[in-house]
């Protein structure tokens, strides 16, 4: 390999990424000295157009990694694993002990969907005539459970042996339950990788832990061009909505992910009511996984904000509105069919499916009502036609009018804006830069800000070598 001067490692460290290096999904950096080989994170690209991808072959073998370490368990950061093991990858998985049980409620939704999604396509073709099967899944159940055994967790702060010759140390990255940044200490330098990091402002997390000193940093750009709203000011905008639909008689839908989305809101439901800046109400949690992730964020309260983990500590509920009722089986939309006054919590995030569905299929030609979106909306989601001004979408093959308020408060970010994710790298020192998990805009609009101040910034290209 031949290296421009500008170009020379300075950590001794080189990165060849197999994802999340020019988007923000499929976060995969292989991290690699003269002897060793750590994979940072195994993550599923989550496009609707990246089925391929998620199938194309490894730019490395993965029987040549030494060791896989997770930042933390969102599935475009652990949606490859059971891949990789399928694939011949055999040595351990470090994570914090909160982000292996994420992981693996993520990977075993994500296993149960890949298997309906292949029994549709097979009856589609089944009932179109079509000869052939749907492609196999790119692994088994035994994978699944195989590399799910191979998970180690790993403290906070304190110093473990990834494989041999190199070290690592997990900081809190507040991002989500259980979420890390990650030093690697090689023979000759180390590298930061920063996983996605939190907003500093978030009403669950408190802020990244500062980065320590580094030769080499990979940094996420997610809002590397733009600054957030304060939570006070999001949390404001929550209760207007909340109010003033509860106020008319219409019902609230929150349309929620299951990690840290929905336990956000849940708490901030809590936390306004007890201010009394919204009315009491019923609150419905229709969403399994959302119930399953909440256990967790009361299992592990290491990494919550620390009033919050001294209310579970003293056995108080954070996620607990004094209305809230969970719902255990299937048909809670129809029952809540003619309910009026209800805040009805449901996944998935941005409409691509999950149990809000069923509700917004009664709820959504009802003016009284409002469709509150708390995240960012995909292109080609249903989510994002309704948020665009869509007056009419197809809903579970049914036609439905979109009658109710839609409204979007926009500050409920699991991440930094640029202001904090300068800030950090800053104090990290690094003399080499290199922006990850970010579109084009904010990735480079970050490079820009780190090239002057003299480090240098480098680009990771899909499957190539780069020298940090
Ligand atoms: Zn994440």
């Amino acid at each position: 390999m031949t290296t421009r001067d500008a170009d020379r490692a300075v950590s001794g460290w080189t990165l060849c990424s197999a994802g999340g290096c020019e988007g923000v999904t499929g976060s995969a950096h292989l991290l690699m000295t003269e002897d060793a080989r750590v994979l940072v994170d195994v993550g599923l690209f989550q496009g609707p157009d990246d089925e391929e991808a998620n199938r194309a072959p490894w730019p490395f073998d993965p029987r040549s990694i030494d060791a896989v370490v997770l930042t933390h368990g969102h599935l475009d950061h652990v949606g490859r694993l059971p891949r990789l093991w399928a694939d011949g990858y055999r040595g351990p998985v470090f994570a914090t002990a909160a982000t292996l049980a994420v992981a693996e409620v993520v990977l075993r939704d994500a296993a149960r969907i890949q298997k309906e999604d292949r029994a549709r396509a097979r009856r589609r073709a089944r009932r179109a005539g079509v000869a052939g099967d749907a492609p196999r899944p790119p692994y088994s159940d035994n994978d699944l459970e195989a590399v799910l055994a191979r998970g180690r967790p790993v403290p906070f702060h304190r110093r473990f042996t990834v494989c041999r010759g190199v070290h690592g140390t997990l900081g809190r990255a507040g991002h989500v339950l259980g979420a890390a940044w990650l030093a690697l200490d090689g023979p000759a330098g180390r590298v930061l990788a920063s996983g996605d990091l939190g907003d500093a402002d978030g009403p669950l997390h408190p802020p990244p832990e500062p980065p320590p000193p580094t030769d080499a940093l990979l940094i996420e750009t997610t809002y590397g061009d733009r600054r957030h709203r304060s939570w006070d000011a999001t949390a404001r905008a929550f209760a207007e909505v909340v109010r003033r639909t509860l106020e008319r008689g219409g019902n609230v839908l929150v349309p929620t992910f299951a990690l840290e989305r929905t336990q956000a809101v849940l708490n901030t439901l809590q936390v306004l009511e007890a201010r009394r800046e919204i009315p009491s109400a019923r609150v419905v949690l229709d969403a399994p996984m959302g119930e399953r992730m909440t256990d967790l964020y009361r299992r592990f309260p290491q990494t919550l904000r620390s009033a919050i983990a001294d209310r579970l500590a003293h056995g108080d509920d954070p996620f607990h509105p004094a209305g809230l009722e969970i719902s255990r089986g299937g048909g809670t939309a129809r029952e809540l069919r003619d309910a009026r006054g209800v805040v009805i919590v449901a996944g998935a995030g941005m409409l691509t499916g999950g149990r809000m569905l069923q509700h917004l299929a009664f709820h959504l030609g009802d003016p009284r009502n409002a469709l509150l979106f708390v995240g960012y909306q995909a292109e080609g989601t249903l989510g994002r036609q309704i948020v665009d001004g869509a007056r009419g979408v197809r809903v579970l093959g049914d036609s439905v009018e979109v009658a109710a308020e839609i409204a979007i408060v926009d500050g409920f970010s699991a991440h930094a804006d640029a202001d904090a994710l300068d800030a950090w790298w800053r104090a990290s020192g690094a003399r080499v830069v290199v922006p990850v998990h970010g579109e084009a805009a904010a990735r480079e609009a970050l490079a820009d800000r780190v090239a002057a101040t003299g480090a240098s910034v480098r680009q990771a290209h899909l499957g190539e070598a780069l020298p940090l």
